[in-house]
């Protein structure tokens, strides 16, 4: 079988996450399996879609790089939905009636033509299935036999006009002229089967073969939605500077387990690795840490000239700065939003001479406390003075660490009374990264001459 999957998005709301992990399965799925990804946007709800929605799904969907073989927009299918609506109608199998009729018998199937179009222009006329009240067993590729009684669906409405085609029925037909051959969805659409399979059985369509994703749950376990707080739209992740490689890796293993401990995959990978066999049925429940740690490790993987374009799209920071601290960044932080703030914050430092403050400076009491700084950075002076000027932050450890330890049994101020003069004169801030690493960062010529500003204040 030449598979064909689809992801099948209304443009009424934002680039959900649960839509792009519904999108990741039918990728795998079918570049597994050497099929064919469909996307059809399905926007024949004239109301609630929104062109700026399905702008976002399409940039979305190529941010992940779910890249379509195929691209379908529903409602340029209309004329196509309008005459198999028609040919239900003549055929006897649905009729037009009173929207809140649920009556199965109606005149209007045997009504002529021209009589028809006029019925289906008054607003509380609809077009319905004639439902023929059977049992229906559907097989789930992760959840197993599923049977629906459907006799108390009634005749259920398809149609608002012979223009205006509901989802069910545009669903169907459009995947039944597509030939997909897989369903992948989320699990809120199993109860939308039976009235699908109703009527690809009017309309004589295959049945495809269907899988239906677990939901995705917040920490409290009830369904992720915006309404509960949660950050549901992929374009907000993006902005906070996720990767994409980060999501879909993130994403597959919500729902979907690869059967060992492997944690990382790349979407070739994945397409590789994957099997609905491996799909879950119970719910994913979002963590937004493992999804930070999977970022971080793809961050960690991407090339440093690569990873400073991204954190320089972030803000305003100089490129060439950016550089200098990559591997610090790459070190500490989750999502490339965290590293600009550590340039703004806790990184500052290395772009701007700090402005010292002698009380911070000499920090606490004794009195005398001026008197030991200035001794204790005379002392650490001399030895970053003998330091190579490419000394790394682990040749500037073990180059101060013997003073500082032996300042330590001394027990004046112990350690800290050497550190934290060194690291507040190099930086200037409360928080920073730890004073071997800004000597590495700073270059010996600008270590010294901060540590005789510092040095200035207490003479
Ligand atoms: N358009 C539907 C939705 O956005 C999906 C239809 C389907 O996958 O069958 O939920």
């Amino acid at each position: 079988m030449n598979v064909k999957t689809r992801i099948a998005p209304s443009p009424t709301g934002r680039f959900h996450i649960g839509t792009a992990r519904t999108a990741l399965f039918n990728y795998l799925y079918a570049k597994k399996t050497g099929g064919c990804f469909c996307i059809r946007i399905e926007d024949t709800d004239k109301e609630r879609s929104k062109v700026e929605y399905e702008t976002e799904i399409l940039e979305g969907l190529a941010w992940l790089g779910l890249e379509a073989d195929e691209f379908v927009r529903q409602s340029e299918r209309a004329p196509r939905h309008a005459e198999l609506l028609q040919r239900l109608i003549d055929e006897g199998k649905a009729y037009i009636s009173d929207e809140l009729s649920h009556e199965r018998a109606f005149d209007t199937i045997d009504r002529p033509r021209r009589d028809m179009n006029k019925v289906m222009n008054l607003r509380t006329q609809v077009i319905r299935l004639k439902n023929p009240g059977k049992e229906i067993t559907f097989r789930d590729e992760i959840r197993g036999d599923i049977t629906f009684d459907t006799t108390e669906l009634g005749d259920f409405v398809i149609a608002r006009s012979i223009s205006d085609p509901l989802y069910h029925f545009a669903v169907v037909v459009d995947d039944m002229d597509m030939g997909i051959t897989h369903v992948i969805r989320g699990e809120d659409h199993i109860s939308n089967t039976p009235r699908q399979i109703l009527i690809q059985g009017a309309l004589g369509a295959p049945r495809p073969i269907y899988a239906h994703l677990p939901l995705i749950l917040n920490e409290k376990r009830a369904k992720m939605s915006k309404r509960s707080g949660d950050t549901v739209a992929i374009m907000d992740y993006r902005a906070e500077g996720l990767l994409p490689e980060a999501f879909n890796n993130y994403l597959a293993l919500l729902g979907w387990n690869p059967g060992d401990e492997r944690e990382y995959f790349t979407l070739p990978e994945l397409c590789e690795a994957f099997s609905l066999e491996r799909v879950q049925r119970s719910g994913g429940v979002w963590n937004r840490e493992k999804l930070l740690s999977v970022n971080q490790h793809w961050m960690r993987e991407m090339d440093d000239a690569m990873f400073a374009k991204e954190v320089h799209g972030m803000g305003d920071f100089d490129i060439d700065s950016i550089h200098k601290v990559v591997s610090l960044l790459k070190e500490r932080a989750h999502t490339f939003k965290e590293a600009h703030d550590m340039l703004e914050a806790d990184l500052r430092c290395l772009f701007e001479e700090p402005a010292l403050d002698r009380t911070a400076l000499v920090k606490k009491e004794p009195v005398d406390r001026a008197g030991l700084t200035k001794i204790a950075l005379s002392e650490l002076k001399a030895h970053i003075t003998s330091l190579a000027d490419d000394a790394t932050a682990d040749d500037a450890k073990s180059a101060l660490m013997p003073y500082a330890d032996a300042e330590e049994e001394k027990g004046k101020g112990g350690r800290g009374a050497v550190l934290w003069p060194l690291r507040y004169a190099l930086s200037g801030q409360e928080r920073s990264p730890d004073p071997f690493t800004l000597i590495a960062l700073l270059g010996k010529g600008d270590t010294l001459r901060r540590i005789d500003a510092a040095l200035a204040l207490l003479s």
